[in-house]
């Protein structure tokens, strides 16, 4: 006779994933305006939690989109060939050393599950950017943390200490979301020149545009191990909601291996004509930076006066710390129509975009109620 054990039949007794993945928290995105409308009971919002940038893309990105859109029904070039080319001239870097992906985020996914075996370790310093620790949990590696200083700069002495000891990969975020601390060209001289070529360097460049003091590819490639550096178009560029990032590799074997990873068709076509129309207009570009620093300025002018306790951020935000708490002020900021990040980071530290002009104006009217214990 046939004994059926039921128990080991019953689907609901066994988890079908991984064991990995009961360990790791999916990534907390900022609140859509839907959302943020429904909570706040208005529709006329500033919506300051994403780092987008709210002065728009370029305008020639309209007219590309439109045209890419006359043939919906042809897949896209799996290589984006035309975008790497223009992208590899303007830096001077061989496009076969340029990898596409939807979003730099994605990269950091398809980077970590390619180098990553279980058990290998993690270099980075907290707080940062989620998704390391994301991407890092579902390739079952350990995190190292050397956390960052009170003034949330990098501790370079601790972080070099673990550089040394030859991680899997080390990450670094610079200028480093949320806080917008940068990194300088001397400090990372100093972590590379430490740190073995067994280890994987990655260096998430997403707010480069807000910051280009040094050349971060001439000092990977002079210390010539096996890196990428990560680059996107949603911040400066301004197409977030197209999807599209690009890592710059130490070798076009390296982009081999990410393509085999990566699925062929990942960056739209559509995607792909608005990110050349942004890439190409340089003057749009750095208009728009130049706007957002200026306006970064005066935003951090006004929270001085209130003298509150922030961070030097090189990107398209400031970081600082509110004495009525992370969660409190950034729903009082909700009622006066702004959407905020609040960090999870001890001390009640939210994270707040720079917008447009009235987007700030209106910020720096809210803030002394928004802030006050
Ligand atoms: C926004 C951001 C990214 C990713 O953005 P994508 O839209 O996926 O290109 C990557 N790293 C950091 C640090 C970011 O802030």
């Amino acid at each position: 006779m046939l004994v059926v054990d039921q128990k080991s039949l019953s689907p609901a007794l066994v988890s079908p994933v991984r064991p990995a993945l009961e360990g790791v928290g999916a990534y907390k995105a900022g609140m859509t305006l839907a959302e943020a409308g429904r909570l706040a009971g208005r529709g006329d919002l500033s919506k300051l939690a994403s780092n987008e940038n709210l002065l728009g893309a370029s305008p020639k990105v309209a007219a590309a989109v439109q045209e890419a859109l006359a043939s919906p029904e042809i897949y896209p070039d799996p290589y984006c060939e035309t975008l790497r080319a223009a992208i590899g001239a303007r830096l001077a870097v061989d496009p076969a050393r340029i990898v596409m992906t939807p979003g730099s985020e994605a990269l950091i996914d398809y980077l970590f599950r390619a180098v990553l075996h279980p058990g290998d370790s993690i270099l980075l310093s907290s707080p940062t950017f989620p998704a390391y620790e994301i991407f890092g949990r579902c390739a079952e590696a350990s995190l190292i943390d050397v956390p960052r200083l009170q003034s949330f700069d990098l501790d370079v002495e601790a972080f070099k200490l673990e550089a040394a000891k030859g991680p899997k990969l080390l990450v670094l975020c610079t200028p480093n979301n949320p806080t917008g601390n940068a990194t300088s060209g001397v400090d990372l001289a100093e972590i590379l020149a430490v740190t073995p070529r067994s280890t994987v360097v990655f260096i998430d460049e997403a707010y480069r545009e807000y910051h280009e003091t040094f050349d971060t590819l001439a000092l990977l490639k002079a210390w010539g191990g096996t890196w990428v550096s990560a680059r996107t178009f949603s911040k400066a560029y301004g197409l977030a909601g197209l999807r599209v990032g690009y890592g710059i590799c130490s070798s076009a074997e390296l982009v081999g291996y990410l393509d085999r990873i990566r699925p062929p068709f990942n960056v739209t076509a559509v995607s792909q004509a608005a990110a050349l129309a942004a890439w190409d207009d340089v003057e749009h570009l750095e208009r728009t930076v130049a706007l957002t620093i200026a306006e970064r300025g005066r935003v951090e002018a006004a929270l001085d006066a209130l003298g509150v306790q922030r961070t030097d951020s090189a990107g398209n935000f400031v970081f600082l710390r509110s004495p009525a708490g992370a969660e409190a002020t950034a729903a009082r900021l909700l009622r006066e129509g702004l959407i905020i990040r609040p960090t999870p980071v001890p001390g009640g530290w939210v994270r707040i975009t720079i917008g447009r002009p009235a987007d700030n104006n209106r910020l720096i009217a809210a803030l002394p109620a928004a802030l006050a214990v």
